[in-house]
């Protein structure tokens, strides 16, 4: 007869875990993911946009022509055709850059944790927009960073509050989304992009630059990434193919200065030895061989298009207490309502409705903003967009009543 002894556990976890909180958003995502529910919840790009044929084509070619290498373990630093038609790609965008300073990464969020890694120690502090990238902040959070919450308005960061932190507690790292921010949608102004540049200059603090909406531009123009305005090797920039080809290829990419570089690829190494052989093959291929930018300009027609439908179905259907962002690219659209509703309760009532999102309280680096919400409108056709807001309005018009 099988006994079940039941022994005192004698092993501890880190006390880092302490800090590593899991995603309230991966969890909210897992009910989004229900047919029955209208998800405005991820930042899921349009499914019936993947370019499935061209992928699928440039991993048939991948097999026919080379084979085995592609299924052979490869260097940490990623197939040099890819880096070498990035590299390309950077300097089109301003970035002077070559191969050898570019590094392939599993997603841009395996970039954004091995620069944590690289850079922080226990006890540090890290600049980051309040609110910013939950992901970012959960990553730097793991490397026991203390986080430094920056208010933001339409133009993104208050500089003057950077210039604050800086001099108050020398942070190691400045992280910005600086175009399309996630979860606002604001982008940093051109102005501020510059004083930036001069602060992390003067101070000598490095900036994380995290792009990987840059292309999904809707309207208005294209400022210079910080990358393009930095001339002293001090912005390291990240970007991915996860919005504009595929999020489950996972590839992103690191541009920065051969130093950073070179460290970056020594933390990737324990990490996962090297980012898939396949995937990187298979990408380069499908990049070179169709009208990529092309694609681009079909997905920012869809998206711009929903992003309009959502904005116009919130003037109709949402009380007037009120305000959202007005993005001009990227995936979300950023809600404050009135200061006496809770996004969470807002969500439970939503989801009775049949209508997930994301609560905006996580996104904050610190407690107190509960009555905000992140809307994504890449993912569901404009009707559906229509419908779901018309839904969370009617939910928002009672709770006020
Ligand atoms: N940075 C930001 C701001 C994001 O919103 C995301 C994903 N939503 C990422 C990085 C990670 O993207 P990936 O790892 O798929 O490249």
């Amino acid at each position: 007869m099988a006994t079940t002894i039941l022994e005192p556990r004698h092993y501890q976890f880190a006390s880092r875990m302490l800090k590593m909180k899991s995603s309230a958003v991966r969890e909210i995502l897992k009910i989004a993911e229900r047919p029955d529910i209208i998800s405005f919840a991820g930042g899921l790009p349009a499914p019936e946009l993947f370019p499935v044929d061209v992928i699928a084509r440039a991993h048939a070619e991948v097999f026919a022509q080379e084979g085995a290498a592609a299924l052979q373990y490869s260097t940490t630093e990623g197939w040099r055709p890819l880096r070498e038609w990035i590299a390309a790609r950077m300097n089109f965008r301003g970035i002077q850059t070559v191969a050898d300073r570019v590094l392939i990464t599993s997603g841009s969020q395996q970039g954004i944790d091995l620069v944590g890694k690289v850079f922080l120690e226990p006890g540090d502090s890290v600049v980051v927009e309040n609110p910013s990238y939950l992901s970012a902040l959960q990553c730097f959070s793991g490397y026991e960073a203390s986080l430094i919450g920056i208010d933001s308005d339409n133009e993104g960061m208050c500089i003057d509050q950077v210039e604050q932190a800086i001099e108050r507690a020398r942070p190691k790292l400045i992280y910005v989304v600086a175009d399309f921010q996630n979860p606002k949608g604001t982008s940093l102004s051109s102005e501020r992009r510059a004083q930036l540049i001069e602060l992390s200059r003067l101070f000598q603090v490095p900036i994380l630059e995290d792009d990987p909406y840059g292309d999904l531009r809707y309207r208005g123009e294209r400022p210079l990434t910080l990358a393009a305005m930095d001339r002293h090797g001090l912005v390291i920039y990240i970007s991915t193919f996860s919005k504009t080809l595929s999020p489950g290829m996972r590839i992103g990419w690191v541009v920065a200065s051969d130093e950073i570089i070179h460290a970056l690829i020594i933390a990737k190494q324990p990490a996962d030895l090297h980012t898939s052989t396949i995937e990187q093959r298979a990408a380069v291929r499908a990049v070179a061989g169709f009208d990529f930018d092309g694609h681009i300009a079909g997905l920012c027609q869809v998206y711009g298009d929903r992003c309009d439908t959502m904005l116009d179905a919130l003037e109709r259907y949402f009380p007037a207490e009120t305000r959202w962002t007005h993005p001009e690219g990227g995936l979300f659209l950023w809600i404050e309502l009135p200061e006496t509703i809770r996004g969470e309760d807002l969500l439970e009532d939503s989801l009775r409705e049949h209508v997930a999102f994301v609560p905006g309280g996580p996104f904050f680096v610190d407690e107190g903003h509960d009555n905000f919400i992140r809307l994504n409108f890449s993912n569901r056709p404009s009707e559906i967009i229509e419908e779901g807001v018309k839904r969370i309005g009617a939910v928002l018009k009672r709770r006020l009543a």
